[in-house]
């Protein structure tokens, strides 16, 4: 364990010293600074279900307001800190923030469960669980199944016990976990069953080939039956345009998120997103395959 946090420290260093020759990344330090300058704002992409038209939730993203360089995407400046204590930090806030965001909505009269992302490093603090949970009984109204918290599927691969561990306990208090980039992490069949998450999120690069990839169609068919079998819900990532909804509302999967449906954009501009949408007349009639 000593080994491994002393690699990362290392690794760390390396990209924030070449980075800062190269005038391109920030540094951890920046990024410190910016949390505590409030610099960090979250984006909301909507998730969709394509057969009925509604909206089933939406997914936080963070972005930094860079005083400089403008808005970034969080690959411009997550790598940095994806070993680094400064991730917990930032994650508690993302959470803090969609909470308050979910409740504002509420305010409004939108009733959303909002998704965020978490980092591996978070999971493995041993008062996560605790955290989350008391961050959520902070605002009357909200329960631990509004919140669903996102994990990468190559996190909970790389250690399988922790991961469970946590995932159980928040089960116990009532979260709701799902596995972002699903698909990416070279699952067997037999790790599934020792996590308790009640949603898989499909990659979306096996979405975004599978009109001219048989593989990447096969991938996702596998994946959706795969879900249908574990009894866990299934959502398709990177849904570009209504001929891939299409495909996976005949595949069976009808949870979808994605550019064709909406980009993530700011809190305020939700609302009347929400009002407006109207799914593709593509999408009416189509018939899903049975997967009992
Ligand atoms: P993710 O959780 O898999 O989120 C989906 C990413 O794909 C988002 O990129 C989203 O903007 C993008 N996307 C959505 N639909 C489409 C599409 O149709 N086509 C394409 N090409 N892209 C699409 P974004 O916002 O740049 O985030 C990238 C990743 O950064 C996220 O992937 C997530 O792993 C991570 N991330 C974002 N926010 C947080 C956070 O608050 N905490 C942590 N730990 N990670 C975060
Ligand atoms: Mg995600
Ligand atoms: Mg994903
Ligand atoms: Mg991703």
């Amino acid at each position: 364990q000593a080994k491994v946090s002393g690699k990362n420290r290392y690794h760390v260093f390396d990209i924030e010293e070449a980075a800062q020759v190269r005038g391109q990344l920030e540094s951890v330090e920046s990024l410190r600074l910016a949390l505590e300058r409030r610099e960090f704002i979250l984006h909301y992409q909507p998730k969709v279900n394509l057969r009925t038209g509604k909206v089933i939730g939406a997914e936080a993203l963070v972005r930094w307001q860079h005083p400089q360089r403008g808005l970034l995407a969080p690959g411009q400046f997550l790598p940095l800190i994806e070993d680094h204590p400064l991730i917990c930090d930032l994650g508690h806030w993302v959470i803090e923030a969609a909470l308050q965001q979910m409740s504002d909505w509420r305010e409004q009269g939108l009733h959303l469960p909002v998704s965020v992302n978490v980092a591996a490093r978070q999971l493995q603090q041993s008062d996560f669980v605790a955290r989350v949970l008391a961050a959520i009984a902070r605002h009357p109204g909200l329960y631990p199944q509004d919140l669903q918290l996102e994990v990468l599927e190559t996190s909970a691969l790389e250690d399988l016990v922790g991961v469970s561990r946590t995932m159980v306990e928040g089960r116990g208090g009532g979260l709701v976990f799902a596995l972002d980039d699903f698909g990416t992490g070279y699952s067997s069949l037999t790790y599934l069953k020792r996590l308790p998450v009640a949603q898989l999120k499909i990659d979306q690069s096996f979405v975004r080939d599978m009109l001219d990839d048989a593989d990447d169609l096969a991938i996702l068919d596998g994946v959706i039956g795969l879900a249908a079998a574990f009894r866990r819900e299934v959502i398709a990532e990177g849904v570009e345009s209504t001929e891939h909804g299409a495909v996976l509302l005949q595949l069976g999967c009808e949870l979808a998120q994605g550019y064709g449906i909406a980009r993530p954009m700011p809190a305020a501009e939700l609302p009347r997103w929400v009002d407006q949408w109207n799914p593709p007349l593509e999408w009416q009639g189509l018939q899903m395959v049975s997967r009992e």
